[in-house]
């Protein structure tokens, strides 16, 4: 017999989009041809460049224990890039350094929910939110906003055990950015109950039009949490780095969370971050137009489908089209009998319902493969019977 484990972790629902790339795994191991447009990883390969930094730097020793809060010029580096996206100036002493966006959002948390306080997160929203709230013995109290930001949802979603919001721009799973009047109303709100903002934007390099506004560039830098990633920019994810700004003074004790968890993220894989970052002007463009025409082409094929509707939205790579009322249905359908694997919208929050999120990650052969399968689905021919087996979204 085993002893028993803490609710902590059995109460904790699965991710769905971490499920659904292992599923994807296993098919692909039991010798299935899946086109994977499930995962958050934009699928491109790092810069050789970057990979001989981290390698340099192990070469040269950077292969021990280094400072919990994060090397300096690669504090430096991300405080001048946020001054550049969103005009907040940051000291690079109010700089983490973390193993991914994912833990900087924890590491956030941790730092201001007490148990039983409540924390209001988006729908459709990332799928970590909720569960990381809980991690911290809080509540996630969901908001929706599948196309704009209730202010009024918000407010009236508030009790006096709030002390967060999480928000998030450009949206996963919509790919939404969110325009500065929306942002200022919820930094009027958490002005009026003082609440902590949560921002996550480490979607943020990917924007395609438009302009990017953080709650930290309307002066709300006293409240505000910024939690950034490399994986998204630079196709880092399997890197595991991130940061996360906070106002002055917070990161300190905030830090001890660091400290005592993941202590540090290792030295020569901050070192590739640091390359990364002086390469932002060359890389980033070429990986914003890539998935840009993807986006636009995808879109397209999609809405000359009957059934099926589709914006294209101004950053990232996702789509979020609108599928019928079974997302779920669809999404199994799709991967069962058109070996394409997405996320169906109800895995984001039941405002996701309806739709399933598609990324546009794979190569444009497989894309285009992938939405000549989904137009034959849509208008039924001998092609819908693919040899599907098992449902990959069971069990
Ligand atoms: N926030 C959002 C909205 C995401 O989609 C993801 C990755 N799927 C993350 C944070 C975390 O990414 P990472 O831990 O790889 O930096």
């Amino acid at each position: 017999m085993t002893p028993r484990l803490a609710a902590r972790v059995t109460g904790l629902k699965p991710s769905a989009t971490v499920e659904m790339t292992e599923r994807v795994r296993a098919a692909r191991a039991a010798g299935r041809r899946i086109i994977g447009l499930s995962s958050g990883d934009p699928g491109l390969a790092t810069d050789p460049r970057i990979m001989a930094a981290a390698e340099r730097a192990m070469r040269d020793g950077d292969t021990h224990y280094g400072p919990a809060q994060g090397a300096a010029p690669l504090r430096a580096a991300v405080a001048a890039r946020e001054q550049l996206r969103t005009g907040a100036a940051y000291d690079p002493a109010d700089i983490l350094i973390t193993p991914g966006g994912k833990f900087a959002l924890l590491t956030a948390l941790m730092g201001v929910v007490e148990p039983g306080d409540e924390v209001l997160v988006p729908e459709p929203g990332w799928v970590s939110y909720g569960p990381c709230v809980r991690l911290c013995g809080g509540t996630p109290v969901a908001v929706p906003m599948l196309d704009h930001v209730d202010v009024d949802a918000l407010a009236a979603s508030i009790t006096p055990r709030t002390v967060a919001i999480i928000l998030n721009s450009p949206v996963n799973p919509t790919a939404r950015v969110l325009p500065a009047d929306e942002i200022a109303a919820v930094l009027a709100l958490a002005d009026r109950h003082d609440l902590w903002i949560v921002f996550d934007q480490v979607y943020s390099d990917l924007l395609h039009q438009g302009v990017f506004t953080g709650p930290q560039s309307l002066g709300g830098q006293s409240r505000t949490l910024v939690v950034d990633s490399f994986s998204k920019t630079f196709g880092m994810t399997g890197w595991r780095l991130g940061s996360l700004a906070m106002p002055a003074g917070v990161a300190k004790p905030v830090q001890r969370f660091m400290q005592h968890s993941a202590y540090c993220v290792p030295g020569f894989i901050q070192a590739a971050g640091i390359a990364a970052l002086a390469l932002y002007d060359e890389l980033v463009p070429q990986y914003r137009a890539l998935f840009r025409d993807r986006q636009i082409y995808a879109a397209g094929r999609l809405n000359a489908v009957p059934g099926l509707s589709c914006a294209v939205p101004d950053a990232g790579f996702y789509l979020f089209p609108s599928v019928g009322p079974d997302d779920g249905s669809v999404a199994a359908s799709w991967l069962d009998r058109l070996d394409v694997a997405s996320v169906p919208g109800s895995a984001f929050g039941p405002a996701g319902v309806g739709h399933v999120r598609l990324a546009l990650t794979s190569s444009q052969a497989e894309l285009e493969t992938a939405m000549d399968r989904i137009a034959s689905w849509a208008q039924p021919s001998p092609k819908q019977h693919y040899a599907g087996g098992i449902s990959l979204l069971q069990g």
